[in-house]
């Protein structure tokens, strides 16, 4: 598939030929990641950030949301009660949180390799290369870091630059695949400026950078941000993306498509954007992850990157039962065990065939 079918397959709009583009997705997704849904569960720590990104409510100078941050005992818990509930993997998610530093992260990933057999996906925004390097030495599995766009112009307008330093996250993915991690990024759909030419670089991006994990979901406008306040939506024209569910289930099925390996999530954005089937139909048109949320619920409403977030009042067991009965009664399975990226366990078992 070159960019041009990429290109036509987004501006596609009859309901008859998708169909086929659903089709193809599930089929891939069917013969190489099988009918599994592996469950990660989601600790969403801290929601301080330092940075200004134009997207997101977490954003520093947003002051309408509370402030917190999990203490070392509250993320275990969470940790314990994922292995409770049957999952394989935990997510450490923040905003850019100055506060976790390097040192009292790599204590909690070491605690939790320590009491758990989870592996532990790390989504804590850009960090300095020795601090990857520390959270990997400590045990760190996976890094999940969107690259939001591969255009750049657009980029260092919707994620300004802390300092002086511009910040080149496909960089950083570059870094953390030669540490040892396996590698997960994505974009938003629809975000201003977004053009169906880039968003097909996007998608070839992700082929380019042979990812472990891609998380794609609707841009949601959140008030209290640059790109969200006054113009909800962006203005319709022949070039913009829409935001749209349908737009969003195109690109997962071309994600599925140019990486048919990946790990793919039908993502809490999408269940926002329709809370009644956005999981199930996501899982049926490319997606083979869930990522249910552990988070208390005493913080969940305050990690709001963006409005009207799905899930946001239910107990981790309520998030669980949910989506487990969403993924069987499309006559899918729960995986069992970490669920590790099958690219990644071909290039290791390459590696072990080299060295012997
Ligand atoms: N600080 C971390 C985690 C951010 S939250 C980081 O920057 O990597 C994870 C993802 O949520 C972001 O990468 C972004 O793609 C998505 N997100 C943020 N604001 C959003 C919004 N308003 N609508 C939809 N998705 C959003």
């Amino acid at each position: 598939m070159d960019r041009q079918d990429i290109i036509r397959w987004l501006q596609e709009e009859d309901p008859q030929r998708l169909e086929n583009l659903w089709r193809a997705a599930d089929e891939q997704r069917r013969r190489f990641v099988g009918p599994q849904v592996y469950l990660r569960g989601l600790i969403e720590f801290s929601n301080i950030c330092r940075r200004h990104c134009g997207y997101c409510g977490l954003r520093a100078d947003n002051t309408a949301i509370t402030r917190y941050r999990m203490s070392e005992q509250e993320i275990l818990d969470c940790a314990d009660k994922a292995v409770a509930l049957g999952y394989g993997t935990v997510v450490l998610q923040s905003g850019e949180d100055p506060a976790v530093t390097c040192q009292w992260l790599c204590d909690i990933i070491r605690a939790i390799k320590a009491r758990t057999p989870l592996a532990v996906t790390l989504s804590v925004g850009e960090r300095e290369t020795p601090e990857l390097a520390a959270w990997r030495e400590a045990g760190a599995d996976r890094y999940l870091l969107r690259f939001e766009t591969s255009d750049p112009v657009l980029y260092d307008r919707i994620h300004p630059p802390v300092g002086a330093r511009r910040s080149d996250r496909v960089a950083m993915l570059g870094t953390l695949r030669k540490l040892g991690y396996e590698i997960g990024s994505g974009v938003m759909v629809g975000i201003t400026g977004q053009t169906y030419g880039s968003l097909a670089n996007d998608i070839e991006l992700f082929a380019r950078l042979d990812l472990d994990m891609i998380g794609v979901g609707p841009w949601i406008a959140h008030p209290d941000t640059p790109m969200g306040k006054g113009a909800p939506q962006a203005p319709a024209s022949i070039y913009q993306v829409p935001a749209t569910e349908l737009m969003t289930y195109k690109v997962l099925a071309l994600a599925r498509l140019v990486c048919p390996m990946a790990n793919i999530p039908s993502t809490t954005a999408l269940a926002t954007i329709n809370t009644a089937q956005g999981r199930e139909l996501g899982l049926q048109r490319g997606a083979n992850i869930v990522m249910p949320n552990l988070t208390p619920v005493k913080y969940r409403s305050l990690y709001a990157i963006y409005p009207g977030k799905a899930c946001i009042h239910e107990t981790a067991d309520a998030c669980q039962q949910c989506l487990s009965r969403r993924i069987e009664s499309i006559g899918r399975t729960i995986g069992q065990g970490r669920g590790d990226s099958p690219r990644y366990g071909r290039d290791m078992s390459m590696r072990q065939e080299d060295v012997s």
